[in-house]
């Protein structure tokens, strides 16, 4: 969910001896940003603790790389990787700075 909030609110000053008018507007703009909240963690054998994984198509992504390359580092143990009792393959994020 997105939200933004729009406050406008206006001042208005009267000198009664210069007979002169000030007028102040603020505006504030509020937003509001929204961070995934499906972070998925697990314990990386490697590591030995608990950190946050990512999925083998959000690695290539964040490394720029293709699968096949990809599966090279998994393989060399450059990405420390656990596979889920369905099969899914999980590489802990840290591994991959
Ligand atoms: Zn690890």
């Amino acid at each position: 969910m997105t939200g933004q909030i729009n406050y406008n609110t206006a001042t208005v000053r009267e000198d009664p001896t210069k007979r002169k008018l000030t007028v102040t507007i603020t505006k504030v703009r509020r937003q509001t940003v929204v961070v995934p909240t499906s972070v998925l963690r697990g314990l990386c054998p490697v590591c030995n603790r608990e950190v946050e994984m990512v999925t083998a198509a959000q690695a290539a992504e964040f490394l720029e790389v293709g699968d096949s390359s990809l599966q090279t580092l998994i393989s060399a143990g450059e990405i420390h990787a656990v596979a889920t009792v369905t099969g899914v393959l999980l590489l802990c994020k840290e591994s991959l700075c």
